[in-house]
């Protein structure tokens, strides 16, 4: 797997799991969220499309020049970050 796939990867995995813990029971189409209804809901993945988006961007992967690797770094350690908060809660 090349980097930027990586990151593509990373990035929407981060993103996904913020939008699911936005919507505790309930989607962001109002019915009720389980896992296969995240996957197959539009409204669910656009969310996720634009959070994803946002996530690339405090990553710096907008910046220019692009450094790719800084860019995996900053992706890997804002998703470890996000596993020690989500721990101590
Ligand atoms: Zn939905």
């Amino acid at each position: 797997m090349n980097t930027t796939q990586e990151i593509m990867d990373l990035s929407r995995k981060i993103a996904w799991e913020e939008v699911s813990r936005e919507c505790v029971f309930t989607c962001k189409c109002g019915k009720l969220l389980t896992g296969f209804h995240e996957a197959h809901c539009g409204k669910f993945q656009k969310a996720v499309d634009v959070r994803q988006r946002f996530v690339l961007r405090d990553a710096g992967f907008y910046k220019e020049p692009k450094n790719i690797e800084q860019v995996k770094v900053n992706l890997k350690t804002s998703d470890e970050e996000r596993a020690q908060m989500a721990k101590q809660i």
